[in-house]
């Protein structure tokens, strides 16, 4: 049972029998419950691979899954938006494998060279295990992998040694069965910046599978490799962030934003505006955006497109809102405006459309094809009237004026 939310309280671990990842998890829990962290202060940011799969077992905290190597650039920029935009309160936690490291390594240095307020756990197995067990840039010399099966050539790298070469303030490496793990893992997650803690640990589906992998065994490798162990280094350093703020402060601090113009709106309102790539849609949401925010609303804006960029649909979702935007999600649209029939496929196919309610005002060009929406639907000749080009921004203007919600000066201005 866990007390910190990490774990969810019937959580079954989803690992082959004797990885070392649920060693990692439980410490992880063990480490949170002693901090007593609150569950809403914590983002665990989990990378591709098994470490991954702990996303269904985590409970209460806010989680983000990311692609193959980039958890530590998602968490950083987090950490850095919460302590620009937010109250600076959330500790930003990366679950990374080896393979992720490899891939992602830039991203650990960066990181520590800003000492961004980040803790990294790496779940070093020596091997790509979710992939079928190919080596890494940790795998031990002599490791036997699906790709080095004559044993592998090559040093490992020593990811202390080189995070701490890049100012890393608080750099840890144990293995997964060690008792001392979740006294390790609290005081990086304490740590007031940039920690990284490198658990060393069993694939048993290929690593143990391969090779000789016993508890002196894993002591040899991390003989022969020269790692050190334990909390190798526990300093402290300023925050570039925390400079620019003394700085500032210095200088009679940052003018507060201003509102030029008004908005009658009185609660949280989610608008979806839809379109085709390449015809301005993104650019006509962050028009809205910021003439909200001159209202003095609080705004969030989510854009979509396909890779293509250049082709299909182009989308953006904005939030504006009176009160702090806590939650970034639409369950039932305030407004629709759709402004081709790329949108309105992309809406159908996304389930925007069906999840529009008797309020929602949905506004589209006259010549677009949509199906069956709930809401009060309008039509206007957007296409026609204002090209291609300008169809989005004249769905923006005319909702504008349908409902009065901000001032219309600020769009145009
Ligand atoms: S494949 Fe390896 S890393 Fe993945 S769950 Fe199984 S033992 Fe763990």
């Amino acid at each position: 049972m866990s007390d910190s939310g990490f774990l969810k309280p019937d959580a079954a671990l989803p690992y082959c029998k004797g990885c070392g990842h649920a060693h990692v998890l439980r410490a992880i829990d063990a480490a949170l419950d002693a901090l007593e962290l609150p569950a809403r202060d914590l983002c665990v940011v989990t990378d591709i691979g098994c470490v991954g799969l702990a996303d269904a077992q985590i409970d209460r905290p806010h989680t983000v899954h990311t692609t193959h190597g980039r958890s530590t650039a998602f968490a950083t920029g987090i950490a850095l938006a919460d302590a620009v935009l937010g109250a600076g309160r959330l500790k930003t936690l990366v679950m990374i494998g080896d393979g992720g490291s490899m891939i992602g390594l830039n991203h650990l240095v960066f990181a520590a060279s800003i000492n961004a307020d980040v803790t990294v756990v790496v779940h070093n197995n020596f091997l790509f295990g979710m992939t079928g067990g190919q080596h890494s840039a940790f795998s031990p010399m002599g490791f036997v992998t699906a790709t080095t099966r004559e044993g592998n050539r090559v040093p490992p790298l020593d990811l202390g040694a080189l995070l701490a070469a890049a100012r890393a303030p608080f750099v840890a490496r144990a293995f997964a069965t060690d008792g001392e793990l979740p006294s390790i893992l609290r005081r990086a997650i304490a740590h007031p910046g940039f920690a990284v803690v490198e658990v060393l640990e069993l694939c048993t589906a290929h690593g143990s599978r391969r090779n000789p992998l016993g508890a002196s065994r894993m002591k040899e490798i991390v003989a022969e490799a020269g790692y050190a162990l334990g909390v190798l280094r526990d300093e402290e350093r300023p925050h570039p962030l925390e400079r620019a703020a003394e700085e500032s402060a210095e200088e009679g601090g940052a003018p507060a934003a201003v509102a030029t113009f008004t908005a009658k709106l009185d609660r949280r309102y989610g608008v979806v505006l839809a379109g085709t790539a390449g015809e301005r849609v993104q650019s006509a949401a962050t028009s809205l955006a910021k003439a909200a925010l001159a209202c003095g609303l609080h705004v969030s804006q989510k854009n979509d497109n396909p890779i293509t960029q250049g082709s299909g649909f182009s989308l953006s979702e904005l939030i504006l809102s009176p009160h702090p935007i806590d939650y970034t999600g639409i369950e039932t649209p305030d407004a629709v405006l759709v402004a081709s029939d790329d949108g309105a496929r992309e809406l159908a196919r996304s389930g925007t459309f069906s999840r529009c309610g008797e309020g929602t005002l949905v506004l589209a060009d006259e010549g677009v094809a949509l199906p069956n929406v709930a809401g009060d639907v309008r039509r206007a000749p957007l296409r026609a009237g204002a090209g291609a080009k300008g169809a989005a921004a004249a769905a923006v203007l005319w909702w504008v004026e349908l409902t009065g919600a901000i001032d219309r000066a600020a769009v145009r201005g």
